[in-house]
């Protein structure tokens, strides 16, 4: 058995999905389990919903009904008129309007997550009727009868013995009926049987739980590139394909931001030894980059950048140092709100931490510690990473930059930057009185 994961780029619309449908064509002999995201932007679009509802705008409905109409839209290219699947997605719509009718609880996370599930759940309904009407005869799975989470809502931590037991107990069956199993990326479901989102861009890491719990034998996932480039290609150009990358490689790439695969797809795989390809559903012949067990590989300079960064340096109010029972309370403030360190340094009465800027933790941690600590923040800042770096390729990424704190670790190099804003011309008469 393998996993296959198919995301929001390769089903943006009808064409997507009929692509989608030739490439496991070739796969008709083979017993998959198929996970995929919602289509296209959706879930951004959903979370436009949510905040409208939460915030009673008065638009959510009429945002939810673009929602709907886009997918008609593509079911209306796909299905002849009349085809139940109409019925089927009508009916999951229905499930979300009875919510937006309701008052909203004052839980955010909780809504998010029942309101923007349903991007993948009507996704991966229409892939299925779509592939059985192609005569791939595909059952349909709720990943949310597998994959069992905490409660910590838009970012559930996986219960591994439970979903390991579900998965087992529940895919092999399915296989009875056909070759294909399809689910969805990026959900699960807590005790209570409450929906939980796994973190945006998820449904990589939820083809490698299945892939883990169904010990595959690889798991594949089908994207708008070549592979794991050695840096993004939408910032950078003339970029490399990697062939062969080991799983440590990709697990510091994807740490440090490398957004091709979500950071926490490797480590599962990795413990099973199971391989991973990241393939091109542009180009499904083609190799693509294969993630394996350890290998002596010579790499180029692999380049991730990482915006939205922010420096926090930290002092105490009574000037002392700031020593290890300061650190363990700045540490545990931080884990509380979910604020992602990347980077640290202390020096005797100061201590930095470079963080991913998300709206509000950040002034929710200076306020946590405020009676302690005095924290200075510098916004707007990028980390760029160099795997394997070299002079070169540090000068070429410095050119216009501003280096506020660099680091170097064996082959790994991290400097938070920010751009140099162009010089403008003063126009300040230097005998002291500004000029007209
Ligand atoms: P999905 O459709 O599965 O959600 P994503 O859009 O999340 O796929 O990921 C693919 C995108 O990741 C590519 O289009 C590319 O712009 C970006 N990307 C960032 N870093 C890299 C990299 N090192 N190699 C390849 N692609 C990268
Ligand atoms: N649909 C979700 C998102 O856009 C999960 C994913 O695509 O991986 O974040
Ligand atoms: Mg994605």
């Amino acid at each position: 058995m393998k996993v296959f994961k198919f995301g929001g780029a390769s089903l943006k619309d009808a064409a997507g999905v009929q692509n989608v449908a030739s490439i496991l064509q070739q796969f008709s002999q083979e017993q998959l389990v198929i996970v995929v995201s919602a289509m296209g932007k959706t879930t951004n679009a959903l979370e436009e919903v949510v905040a409208a509802y939460v915030k009673q705008t008065g638009q959510a409905q009429e945002l939810y009904e673009a929602f709907k109409e886009k997918h008609y839209a593509i079911m209306r290219d796909l299905f002849e008129p009349g085809d139940e699947v109409f019925t089927v997605i009508n009916d999951t719509f229905v499930e979300g309007e009875w919510m937006l009718e309701e008052k909203p609880s004052d839980n955010y996370d909780y809504i998010y997550d029942q309101i923007v599930c349903m991007g993948e759940l009507v996704s991966s309904k229409i892939v299925a009727a779509y592939l059985n009407k192609v005569n791939l005869k595909t059952t349909w799975l709720d990943a949310r009868d597998v994959v069992a989470t905490d409660n910590t809502y838009r970012e559930g931590w996986v219960i591994w013995e439970k979903t390991q037991a579900n998965a087992q107990k529940i895919v092999p069956p399915l296989f009875e009926q056909g070759n294909f199993v399809i689910t969805q990326g990026f959900i699960g479901s807590t005790s209570e049987n409450f929906t939980t989102t796994l973190g945006r861009e998820g449904s990589d890491y939820s083809a490698s739980i299945f892939s883990f719990c169904l010990n595959a034998e690889s798991m594949s996932i089908w994207k708008d590139v070549a592979g794991v480039l050695n840096a993004d290609p939408r910032l950078f150009e003339n970029t490399i394909k990697l062939d062969r990358l080991s799983y440590r490689e990709a697990i510091e790439m994807t740490y440090y931001g490398a957004s091709v695969i979500h950071p926490k797809t490797i480590k599962p795989l990795q413990n099973k030894n199971i391989p991973l390809y990241v393939k091109s559903f542009l180009n499904p012949e083609a190799a693509g980059t294969e993630i394996s067990s350890d290998l002596e590989e010579a790499y180029p300079p692999i380049i991730v950048v990482e915006k939205n960064q922010a420096l926090l340096h930290i002092s105490t109010l009574d000037y002392s140092f700031v020593a290890e029972h300061h650190m363990s309370r700045l540490f545990g403030k931080a884990a509380d709100l979910r604020i992602f360190v990347n980077m640290m340094q202390n020096t005797a009465i100061s201590f930095t931490i470079c963080v991913t800027n998300v709206p509000d933790r950040i002034e929710k941690f200076i306020k946590a510690v405020s009676d302690e600590f005095k924290v200075k923040t510098e916004e707007g800042l990028e980390l760029i990473t160099i795997r394997h770096y070299n002079q070169e390729t540090i000068d070429n990424l410095k050119k216009g930059k501003m280096v506020l704190f660099e680091e170097r670790i064996r082959n790994t190099m991290h400097m938070v930057v920010k751009n140099i804003p162009p010089i403008e011309r003063r126009e300040v008469d230097l005998a002291g009185s500004k000029a007209s």
